[in-house]
């Protein structure tokens, strides 16, 4: 566990991860929900994502095993942006070299803060396969062979990608749900029980997966958010899609392979449901205007795709009983979104009263 934040903090580093659970009560209620919907904001990492964990993680653990040497190794990263952001903090700490790939479809905002923490940025056509020499993690490959004591830590194949949400994410969730006390207002099983996430590398959902029905409750219903397009939805009959490729907006989840990472296992990720881009920005429109939490994108298909679950037969149950803990996992903030379309569109052109028709004085 990193330290207590009141205390003197020895880097960024030590600010990644510890944030908080926050009940989503407006949205609830609008919802006619009896359970507690309770979101784990990780926008409010250090880095301002969720990848900040696995960053850290991978880093540290590829130091102690003398794979990346300070003031000699190059660390390469293919990643949709939040790895390479985590990345990028923990370079500038300690001193390394970073090189990071990524598609063309990923924000400017990723780009810029990549850069401004010291980074390089190769960017690459967004429709190359996976498995071609020109897509995010093909470039990622070939300048590993180029570029001398380069090393590409592997997001998608790294065991410290989901250990580090098993040893981080899945406890501070489980902490808090058993650390807050319910009381007549505020009904609570003491436990978590159900758990819903986006997956990208899988790393999050596989981590705390795994942290919650090892060590804490192995009934708890973990339920995985795939968007439309992506493949990595089970059974396979759920990613069958009209003909020709189905591109997304919605950056950090969803593939086009299956990472290493990502758990197949049912009894790991008990059900999958696929979203589409509407429902997640309206989504992520509902948290900033009723909760007040500005997200990104895949926090608004991780929160639509719940508020689907609630509808589903499984679902119905933890709906509708009191004191029932569901924690949805909100992956990262508006700030990596701010000049994209989908933000402003409602941010500037949804309102209700227009500026020139409130009869306010300026
Ligand atoms: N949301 C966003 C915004 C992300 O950047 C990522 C990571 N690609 C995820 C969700 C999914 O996380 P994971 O890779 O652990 O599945």
């Amino acid at each position: 566990m990193a330290p207590h934040p009141s205390q003197i903090l020895d880097s960024a580093l030590d600010a990644v991860g510890n944030t908080p659970l926050i009940r989503l009560d407006n949205i609830a209620a609008e919802e006619g929900l009896k359970c507690n919907l309770l979101a784990k904001v990780e926008f409010l990492s250090v880095g301002g994502s969720v990848k900040d964990r696995i960053a850290k993680a991978m880093v540290l653990a590829a130091e102690k095993e003398g794979k990346l040497i300070p003031g000699k190794s190059v660390v390469i990263e293919p990643t949709s942006g939040n790895t390479g952001i985590g990345l990028a903090v923990a370079c500038a700490i300690k001193g390394y070299s970073l090189v990071i790939t990524m598609p063309n479809k990923m924000s400017r905002e990723k780009e810029a803060l990549l850069r401004a923490l010291g980074a390089q940025v190769v960017r690459t056509p967004d429709e190359e396969p996976w498995d071609s020499p020109k897509s995010h993690i093909g470039v990622a490959q070939r300048l590993q062979r180029e570029i001398p004591h380069a090393v590409i830590l592997d997001q998608y194949r790294n065991v410290n990608n989901p250990l580090a949400h098993e040893y981080t994410t899945g406890p501070e969730i489980i902490d808090a749900v058993v650390s807050t006390p319910a009381s007549s207002s505020r009904p609570s099983s003491m436990q978590v029980d159900a758990f819903v996430a986006g997956a990208g590398t899988g790393g999050t959902i596989t981590g705390v997966s795994r942290a919650l029905k090892k060590a804490h409750n192995p009934e708890c219903i973990v339920v995985g958010i795939d968007p439309i397009g992506s493949i990595l939805a089970l059974p396979n009959s759920l990613n069958e899609t009209e003909p020709g490729p189905q591109p997304y907006v919605v950056e950090g989840i969803g593939y086009d392979f299956i990472p290493g990472v990502l758990s197949r296992d049912p009894a790991d990720i008990d059900t999958w449901l696929k979203t589409n881009d509407e429902e997640a920005f309206k989504a992520v429109q509902r948290l900033m205007r009723k909760e007040g939490l500005l997200v990104g994108g895949s926090s608004g298909s991780a929160l639509s795709g719940a508020l689907t679950w609630f509808k589903t037969d499984q679902g119905r149950k933890f709906a509708q009983t009191e004191g029932m803990n569901v924690v949805v996992l909100l992956a990262d903030g508006v700030r990596n979104y701010m000049s994209k379309e989908w933000f402003l569109d409602f941010a500037l052109h949804s309102d209700k009263v227009q500026s020139d028709d409130t009869g306010l004085e300026a």
